[in-house]
């Protein structure tokens, strides 16, 4: 469902995804791990279309993301969950993601629901916890019903039962037969998560493994 090839993207002279081929398949839960800085942001990023890349390419479905007809039905994103305006409500916020793509209001009450954000979401982004900015963006990511869904670092900041609920939650939607790629810097967030690990560092693929033979090798 997402392909990359020879991705590499260089700002300046640094070069922070450097080559990048692999494939991401559905039912799947991939865990992108690697310290700050590896060049996982930028990766998603650029399968995003939010940053072009300096060569290779990034496809999610056969198509690039600026080609996609709808994209929040295709891919769902968390990158930065304090990106939401803060003066807006949260539901606001959701409301203007649906309208934007012919996706019904109640719709977003089903994403809140999900989320556990149904209560909060009248308040405004500014005044929520960054559990709750995470929540939100969450919520956001699942509101087109995407087969695709890319989450940044989506468990930081949150509390043992966010980190367990995130978890139940990426493994329930590959099991839909999604296609989940998480990022993390800490391998213990991945342990009971993905069913594969992509190691990054310095913007190169280092490692490329199922979480079964990792843990056989251990
Ligand atoms: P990670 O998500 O793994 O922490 P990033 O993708 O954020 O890594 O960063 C990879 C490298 O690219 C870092 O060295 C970072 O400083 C650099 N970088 C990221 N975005 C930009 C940018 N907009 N301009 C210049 N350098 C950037
Ligand atoms: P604004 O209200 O300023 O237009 P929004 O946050 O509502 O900003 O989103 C603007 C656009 O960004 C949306 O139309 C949507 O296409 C895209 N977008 C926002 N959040 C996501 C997300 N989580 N995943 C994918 N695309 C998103």
């Amino acid at each position: 469902m997402i392909t990359l090839d020879g991705l590499t993207k260089r700002y300046g002279g640094k070069t922070a995804v450097d080559d990048l081929t692999l494939e991401l398949t559905p039912g799947t839960v991939t865990g992108f791990l690697g310290p700050n800085g590896a060049g996982k942001s930028t990766a998603m990023r650029v399968i995003l279309g939010l940053d072009a890349p300096t060569c290779g390419t990034a496809l999610i479905g056969g198509r690039r993301y600026a080609d996609l007809d709808r994209p929040l039905r295709t891919v769902g994103a968390l990158l930065d969950a304090r990106a939401v305006h803060p003066a807006r409500s949260g539901r606001d916020h959701l409301r203007a993601m649906a309208l934007s793509q012919d996706i019904s209001f109640s719709r977003v009450e089903e994403v809140l629901a999900l989320t556990g954000m149904t209560d909060a979401a009248r308040r405004r982004a500014g005044t929520y916890s960054l559990g709750m900015s995470q929540r939100l963006g969450i919520a956001g990511a699942l509101l087109g019903d995407p087969q695709v869904l890319m989450l940044d670092e989506p468990v930081n900041g949150l509390d043992p039962d966010g980190v367990r609920w995130i978890r139940t939650l990426l493994r329930s939607l590959a099991a839909e037969g999604r296609t989940v790629f998480v990022s993390s810097h800490l391998m213990s967030e991945m342990e009971r998560t993905a069913d594969r690990l992509i190691v990054l560092g310095r913007g190169r693929l280092l490692a490329d493994e199922s979480m079964e033979r990792l843990a056989a090798g251990a």
